[in-house]
């Protein structure tokens, strides 16, 4: 069954048939919740329009999040534009959540009202096979349920919407705690870019003495740099714009190289343990394989839509070098990454907006032009006449 229909509460004029607005439930009880204000797609050309969501009431396991901050992840962009195919429409994009506790279900003994906490990329899973008993839910054999444009497993019938909202209710399970000592605006970007990049570090064990290089200096990128160090590394950017080797280098980085530079490539042979490649549109890996040493790998993070050029086996057959992949981290290890982030002083930099600004946050996110990251002010999605283009 397709997920309860919903139409933008002000439809775009020029590109839609006029409809009566409509309330898009985003939960699968019985009893509904209160209202949210949120922004939206309702097709990959829509754009982001306003829409009003209908949370679940909260139930015995739930907790309700006021939510005042929501990170703008590229992922978000590829998913609104459709990029990646299997869109169910509509959809309200957002995974880096951080507000504050409103009301908790019965059952519920570790969360309060008032309490700071934040929810990522995951909001369900089977709870019961071996990637989730592991506290790798991100690789539920039965299917994690992302935090928007998820099948919610409660019912299987309604779609799960994401963050460019005013509230959520999600199970205790999956809500972080927010370490006090961090600026919470700052702190959202880490519930999927902090932990993407966390956990590949983490599983490759990296320490003092290794050297670990960056490809792609944009959200993820810039995380990546920041825990990378705070474990201790050394720390090599690749980077494809000019403007950004002053930057990474004020961020911590230990040297920075243009990936466009082929003499600057050369000279980077053989010099680094680690790749975390975030980048978010196809590109050569070869040059890239070229820079590690024996027993090296490289995590490729980003997910282009379009296909990738392909991998000379010889490069890595060479120095056994290992390709991988990783999707985000689990919940433990994301509660992990926010304590080693509270410890180390660490959060995202970030550049706060409002819901007109979002059309022109995706365009400047597309073309590379943020440092590092937008942030939305969820109180500015109180203007419901507000249309907004993506
Ligand atoms: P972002 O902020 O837009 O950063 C991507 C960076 O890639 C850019 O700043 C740019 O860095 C580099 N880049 C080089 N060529 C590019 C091109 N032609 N188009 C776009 N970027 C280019 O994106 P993000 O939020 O960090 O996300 C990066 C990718 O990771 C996306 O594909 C996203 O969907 C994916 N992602 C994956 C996971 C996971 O679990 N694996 C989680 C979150 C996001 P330079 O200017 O320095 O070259
Ligand atoms: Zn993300
Ligand atoms: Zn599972």
């Amino acid at each position: 069954m397709p997920p309860p229909l919903a139409k933008p509460v002000n439809p775009e004029p020029a590109t839609h048939e006029p409809v009566a607005p409509e309330l898009i439930s985003s939960g699968s009880a019985a009893s509904h919740g209160g209202l949210a204000a949120a922004y939206g797609a309702t097709s990959p050309d829509s754009g982001l329009v306003p829409l009003t969501l209908v949370r679940r009431a909260p139930q015995a396991d739930d907790v309700e999040i006021a939510i005042e901050f929501c990170g703008l992840c590229h992922s978000d962009v590829h998913a609104v534009r459709g990029e990646w195919g299997g869109t169910t429409w509509p959809l309200v994009p957002g995974h880096e959540i951080v507000g504050t506790v409103s009301a908790v279900g019965s059952a519920v003994t570790d969360f309060a009202p008032g309490d700071r906490v934040g929810v990522g990329c995951i909001v369900d899973s089977c709870r019961e096979c071996e990637s989730c008993l592991d506290g790798l839910e991100q690789y539920c054999e039965n299917g994690m349920t992302g935090t928007y444009g998820g099948v919610d497993r409660r019912n299987g019938d309604s779609i799960t919407q994401g963050g460019y909202s005013s509230s959520v209710v999600v199970d205790r399970r999956y809500v972080l705690r927010v370490p006090d000592s961090l600026d919470p605006a700052a702190v959202a970007p880490l519930l999927c870019a902090g932990v993407t990049t966390f956990s590949p570090l983490r599983h490759f064990d990296v320490e003092e003495g290794d050297v670990v290089g960056v490809v792609g200096l944009g959200g993820l990128g810039h995380m990546a740099v920041k825990l990378a160090k705070a474990m201790g590394a050394k720390v090599v950017v690749f980077t494809t714009s000019e403007s950004k080797v002053p930057a990474a280098l004020e961020l911590g980085a230990d040297e920075v190289v243009l990936s466009t530079d082929k003499t600057a490539m050369d000279a980077a042979n053989r010099s680094v343990d680690l790749i975390i490649d975030t980048v978010a549109a196809p590109h050569d890996l070869n040059p890239l394989f070229r820079t590690l040493r024996v027993d090296g790998a490289l995590f490729q993070l980003g997910l282009p839509s379009e296909a990738m050029p392909p991998v000379n086996p010889r490069a890595l057959i060479r120095r056994r070098i290992a390709y991988a992949g990783s999707l985000i981290g689990g919940i433990a290890e994301t509660q992990e990454m926010l304590d080693f982030c509270a410890e180390h002083g660490v959060v995202a930099d970030i550049e706060v907006v409002g819901a007109d600004q979002l059309k022109d946050a995706y365009d400047r996110m597309v073309a590379g032009d943020v440092k590092y990251r937008f942030v939305l002010d969820t109180s500015t999605l109180q203007a419901p006449d507000k249309e907004v283009d993506a």
